[in-house]
């Protein structure tokens, strides 16, 4: 059943579960509004071409990478869908990049406007370029400071080769209970909107919210939401987790390389972290810290074999770890063993190791390693 058997480690991504996220966003949003699926950083480890091309044709309007290189990948793929490249543009090469390609900048101060505008000036570029003006309205991040604002889309419009596209501003807490501040950007988003409308200017289309944002309040729409998290099956927040149904879309698997059985007393792995207090059966597993399994978890994770939950034993070495299936003996070498992923009534998610290292999803999702194939099942 596995035409990828030869690998010893492995990531699989379920499209048909990202095709489903997808479809459970937009049963969300009013038509009005389109779905920006959020793909940088290899779109978030799954792989941002055949993510790009499953989340489009189901029914994602937008894609949005970090960095020029990412944009240039989708294109390079035959992707021909608007790419909003969230970072910051700066160099020449960028702009040249950007406009060779048709991607589509972040604008983030007046001295990068003008900077674009001079270069692609320089450059004779025939069609105004769409660009999206970014506003810190409590970030703290990228974009022209709120209170700025006006006077920043006043520039930028009156520089002739480009157009504004978008006005859009990123939240800092919408994964928040409290939803104080993230009121208050909204509200300084609101107010340079009302602003820019006394002056005559009609803001072409407008984002704010990101999965956390998109989940918990429609009125942060607007014209785009720009959601990763959700798109790859998580939530953001546990409170956020009855808004939809999602699909974790990413799951780890590895293989079994080596079983036998350790006397009472025996250290385990570098160290000796872990001494068996009986006799054990001991699995070894062909991944580790160097695939993306953070180390941090040594002693501390399970791994699905066979639907059931085994402990990890030892210290999780480069390319290796090791396990206790005394519960399960008769374990074979080759067998499969899921670290994230469900089998059968069992589920462990990306959360679950997040929360026990202290740190969020987003991060447990792009630490696994390109050596890892990513296989679409
Ligand atoms: N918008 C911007 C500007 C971002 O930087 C990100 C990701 O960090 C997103 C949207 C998507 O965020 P999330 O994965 O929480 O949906």
């Amino acid at each position: 059943t596995y035409p990828w058997l030869s690998q010893r480690a492995w990531v699989e991504i379920n499209l048909s579960a990202l095709s489903y996220n997808v479809k459970q966003l937009l049963s969300i949003l009013s038509p009005q509004t389109q779905l920006m699926a959020v793909v940088k950083a290899d779109a978030y480890g799954h792989g941002a071409v055949t993510v790009a091309q499953t989340v489009l044709d189901s029914g994602a309007s937008w894609l949005g990478v970090a960095t020029v290189p990412e944009g240039i990948q989708l294109r390079k793929a035959g992707i021909k869908a608007p790419i909003l490249i969230l970072g910051a543009t700066h160099t020449r090469e960028q702009i040249h990049a950007i406009a060779q390609w048709k991607l589509q900048p972040t604008l983030i101060s007046p001295k990068q406007a003008l900077v674009f505008s001079n270069t692609l000036e320089a450059i004779n570029y025939k069609t105004p370029l769409p660009v999206h003006v970014k506003l810190d309205t409590g970030m703290s991040r990228l974009g022209t400071n709120w209170q700025e604002a006006a006077e920043f889309v006043q520039l930028v419009q009156r520089l002739p080769d480009l157009t504004i596209a978008s006005i859009y501003s990123h939240l800092a807490t919408a994964d928040s209970l409290d939803p104080t501040t993230m009121k208050q950007q909204q509200q300084r988003f609101e107010q340079v909107i009302a602003q820019l409308r006394t002056l005559g200017i009609e803001p072409p289309c407008l984002h704010l919210a990101n999965s956390a944002a998109t989940l918990s309040d429609k009125a942060l729409h607007y014209d785009i939401v720009r959601v990763g998290l959700a798109v790859y099956g998580l939530y953001p927040a546990d409170h956020l987790c009855l808004s939809i149904d999602l699909k974790p879309v990413l799951q780890v698997k590895a293989r079994v390389t080596q079983v036998k059985t350790i006397p009472p007393g025996t250290g385990v792995s570098y160290s000796h972290q872990f001494i068996a207090s009986d006799e054990l059966r001991l699995a070894v597993i062909g991944i580790g810290y160097a695939d993306g399994v953070p180390r941090n978890l040594s002693n501390k994770m399970q791994v699905l074999i066979r639907g059931q939950r085994v402990p990890q034993i030892g210290t999780i070495t480069m390319d290796q770890l090791m396990l206790d299936v005394s519960a399960l003996p008769d374990v074979q070498e080759g067998e499969v063993v899921t670290l994230l992923g469900t089998e059968g009534k069992e589920q462990i998610t990306a959360e679950d190791w997040a929360n026990q290292l202290n740190t969020i999803s987003w991060e447990i999702l792009c630490g696994f390693k390109h050596r890892l194939p990513r296989v679409a099942v």
